[in-house]
């Protein structure tokens, strides 16, 4: 029997031109020659044991776990002695796998099943496989099914020590091939040298798994979930992947190469000028200057933010930090990735929004005890959260306060919608500090500015009751769009209404801003629009003059700003505010834009 996430064993290559879709993670084009790796396979003897070789067999069961730990151990150190930036997030990852082979469900299993019926242990570790990842795959959730893949690939690792059979090495992918594979694990990536393959394209895989953030964090174009590449391409044959289309073309023809190459070359040109950008000042051509930070989830990403130029992080995801770890991380462990991120900024500001689990975002750590409600969305999420569990905010804002000496940080808090979250936050805050410099750590006799998410209509609708409590607001567009409309934003059938035009979610943001404005405290938009070049014009005519986005934003929205005056922007949006249809908005700022 063979063991493989997806039976590849099927269709057989064919020759002739073909093209296929998938999702387009990583921008780029790479051109290049196929390495088809099938690593997956493993076979898996199947026998019973007589009772008096139980014993041995749960032996070398331990025996394969102690390997792979240590096999998991050695990438983890290779890895982090890379000088790549996506070796933080691998080493996230490997510690999750390696606490997988830590007395978990998986190694449990596998003993009783040797124990109780008399598998051996390969069958048995297979069978246990199957189990957990049928019931994680049987529900539709994106995060489960990434958490399945993880396990696989932590099983199919243990099997191959048992058997005897090594990983399939990725690095004799020769240089510049584009790698094709079932799966691509960033333990798999581990291996490869930098710059050593082009691409890579997978049959498995979502925009929000680790392979997608490593390929865009190292810059690979990648297309992932190209459903027919298995079986569909040979080792050495040409293809080409779009990783901004999404578009694989195996064995192109003559006509595919040269509009490829074009393309490939123009795509190369635009970003090279925009790099040119990175140290201009970001100001209007009237020179009103607006502060462009980036927003980001991870330590590794800070580089990619310095890269575009960011002046400041302005919004910290720090659930992010929390998603992958089968454990709470405590105060220690939380202060060190701060501190590093707060230290790379080199004094620039750090924005650090504390726990947004809930809703779309689960953290596996506490998934047990929160459930996913009836409707996460409006469930146990955010500052709610924080608030029930004192516990986490308390190790927060700890671990905060304590990176605040490295730098200028401030500290967001998210889905709020009343003063009295911010009352009771504020309390804690104090607390903390208290008991901090009650412990000998010379924390900042001022205290990080504390901060509000508006992301919440009732947010925006009384942000003057909330500027009694708060030093500044970040308007998070996203769950602003979602709440004002009604339109959960990671559902794919209500994708098409969704629709942050909407004059109610225009009117929500004008007002925020222009009562922030009248108190003096400072606003930024940190939501997807922010990032949109689109709407830079309405923002600064909004008076804005503090945008948070992605670093791969960051230069085409500099880019767009520079053209901007201040006066034909704020006359310009005034007429936008006096429209009630999104679509006639949409077209006036296409107008705008494309006369500026
Ligand atoms: C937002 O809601 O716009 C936001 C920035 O936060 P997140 O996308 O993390 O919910
Ligand atoms: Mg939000």
């Amino acid at each position: 029997m063979t063991v493989t996430p997806q039976d590849t064993s099927g269709p057989q290559p064919v020759s002739s031109r073909r093209v296929l879709t998938g999702l387009g993670v990583s921008g780029g084009i790479a051109i290049g020659r196929a390495f088809v790796v099938d690593r997956q396979f493993v076979h898996v003897p199947r026998h019973r044991l007589e009772n008096d070789d139980i014993n041995a067999e749960i032996a070398a069961l331990h025996q394969a776990v102690a390997s792979s730990i240590e096999h998991l151990h050695r990438l983890k150190n290779q890895s982090g002695a890379r000088d790549s930036a996506a070796s933080e997030e691998l080493g996230f990852l490997l510690d999750a796998y390696i606490h997988m082979l830590t007395q978990s469900r998986l190694v449990r299993g596998a003993e009783e099943r040797i124990r109780d019926q008399n598998m051996n242990a390969v069958w048995a570790v297979s069978d246990v496989i199957e189990d957990i990842t049928g019931q994680f795959e049987a529900i539709d959730d994106r995060y489960l099914a990434a958490r399945a893949s993880d396990i696989r690939d932590v099983g199919l690792r243990l099997m191959r020590n048992l058997t005897g059979e090594t990983d399939r090495a990725f690095d004799t992918a020769p240089r510049g091939a584009i790698l094709v594979a079932e799966e691509v694990s960033p333990a798999d990536m581990a291996r490869l040298e930098p710059g050593q393959i082009a691409s890579f394209v997978t049959a498995i895989g979502g925009a929000e798994g680790h392979a997608a953030i490593m390929a865009r964090s190292l810059g690979l174009p990648a297309v992932l979930g190209a459903t027919g590449i298995i079986g569909g391409v040979s080792g050495g044959e040409m293809m080409i992947v779009d990783g901004t289309r999404g578009e694989v073309i195996l064995r192109p023809d003559a006509a595919d190469l040269d509009r490829y190459r074009q393309r490939r070359d123009d795509w190369l040109a635009v970003r090279q000028k925009l790099l040119r950008l990175r140290d201009v000042p970001s100001e209007t051509s009237d020179g009103v200057t607006l502060d462009l930070h980036a927003n980001i989830e991870l330590p590794v990403e800070v580089a990619g933010a310095l890269a575009n130029g960011a002046t400041g992080i302005g919004l910290l995801r720090s659930e992010f930090m929390f998603m992958n770890k089968r454990y709470l991380p405590g105060e220690d462990e939380q202060y060190r990735e701060l501190a590093d991120i707060v230290t790379q900024m080199g004094g620039k500001p750090v924005t650090i929004r504390t726990l947004d689990i809930g809703g779309e975002k689960l953290a596996l750590s506490l998934q047990e005890e929160m459930g996913t409600g009836p409707n996460p969305a409006l469930g146990l999420r955010g500052v709610r959260l924080s608030l029930r569990r004192r516990d986490l905010l308390e190790t927060q804002l700890a671990a905060i306060l304590r990176a605040s000496l490295l730098g200028p940080v401030r500290v967001l808090i998210p889905m709020v919608v009343s003063i009295h979250e911010m009352i009771r936050v504020r309390q804690v805050y104090n607390a903390v500090a208290k008991r901090l410099r009650q412990d000998g750590h010379g924390i900042p006799d001022m205290l990080p500015p504390l901060g509000a998410m508006i992301e919440i209509p009732a947010a925006a609708l009384t942000i003057d009751a909330l500027a009694r409590e708060c030093e500044f607001f970040a308007i998070g567009t996203n769950d602003l769009t979602q709440y004002t409309l009604a339109i959960d934003r990671s559902d794919d059938q209500v994708a098409d209404l969704y629709d942050p035009l909407h004059p109610a979610v225009l009117r929500l943001i004008h007002e925020a801003v222009t009562v922030a404005g009248r108190h003096d405290i400072p606003i930024s938009v940190c939501g997807e629009m922010a990032g949109d070049p689109r709407y830079t014009s309405l923002f600064i005519g909004f008076g804005l003059r503090n945008l948070s986005m992605s670093p791969v934003n960051l230069l085409p929205v500099k880019q767009r700003l520079r053209k901007i005056d201040l006066r034909t922007a704020a006359d310009h949006a005034g007429r936008v505010m006096e429209q009630w249809d999104s679509a006639r908005i949409a077209m006036m700022l296409d107008d705008f834009n494309d006369l500026a």
